[in-house]
């Protein structure tokens, strides 16, 4: 039987020095380095899932960065995604301060087709640290992203591999509701 395909554009946002090349990494490649150079420009990653029986998704991971400052994102780079990925490091608390104007710019700049905002998940990564301030207890991260729209969040390690997994399933099964 022929399989349905699909090829959805993934945004990967947030500060620099979050991990947004290492959460890549980690799920496109199944690997881990301590030192990435910072991406310049724009990187793609391409992972492809074989959903169902009769599904199969390309996802088109676009790693944007460099100047990684909300605001001045390139409407160019928003352009089509149907799913997107904000990422803070738990270590550095202002990068969670930043979540809210990455998620602004975001909607700001793309829609779907239908005038929707762009399905988003809230990734609190480098779980494998000590977490510092107190942002991200479930309660709080639970309620915070129902008020800002998030689709979900999840605590995640690009180090030790914990949920990257389940960051794209769940981003997936929202992207497929809207298709
Ligand atoms: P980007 O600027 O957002 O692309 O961040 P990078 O992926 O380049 O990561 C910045 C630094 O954080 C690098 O030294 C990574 O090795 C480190 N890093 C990224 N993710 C994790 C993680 O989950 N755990 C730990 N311990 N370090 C991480
Ligand atoms: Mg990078």
């Amino acid at each position: 039987m022929e399989k349905r395909e699909h090829l959805f554009k993934i945004l990967v946002i947030g500060d620099i020095g979050c991990g947004k090349t290492s959460i890549i990494k980690s799920y496109v490649h199944n690997f881990f380095s301590p030192n990435y150079r910072a991406t310049i420009g724009v990187d793609f990653a391409l992972k492809v899932l074989n959903w169902d029986e009769t599904t199969l998704i390309r996802l088109q991971l676009w790693d944007i960065s460099g100047e990684e400052r909300f605001g001045k994102m390139n409407r160019v780079y928003y352009k089509e995604a149907v799913g997107c990925m904000i990422i803070f490091d738990v270590t550095q608390p202002e990068t969670f301060e930043n979540v809210w104007n990455w998620k602004q710019d975001l909607d700001s700049k793309v829609q779907l087709p239908n005038g929707q905002p762009v399905p988003c998940v809230l990734l609190a990564n480098k779980c494998d640290l000590p977490k510092v301030g107190t942002v991200n207890n479930k309660s709080y991260m639970d309620k915070y992203c129902v008020e800002k729209g998030f689709h979900s969040w999840f605590e995640t390690s690009a180090k030790e591999n914990i949920n990257v997994d389940n960051v794209a399933k769940s981003l997936v099964e929202k992207i497929l509701e809207n298709d």
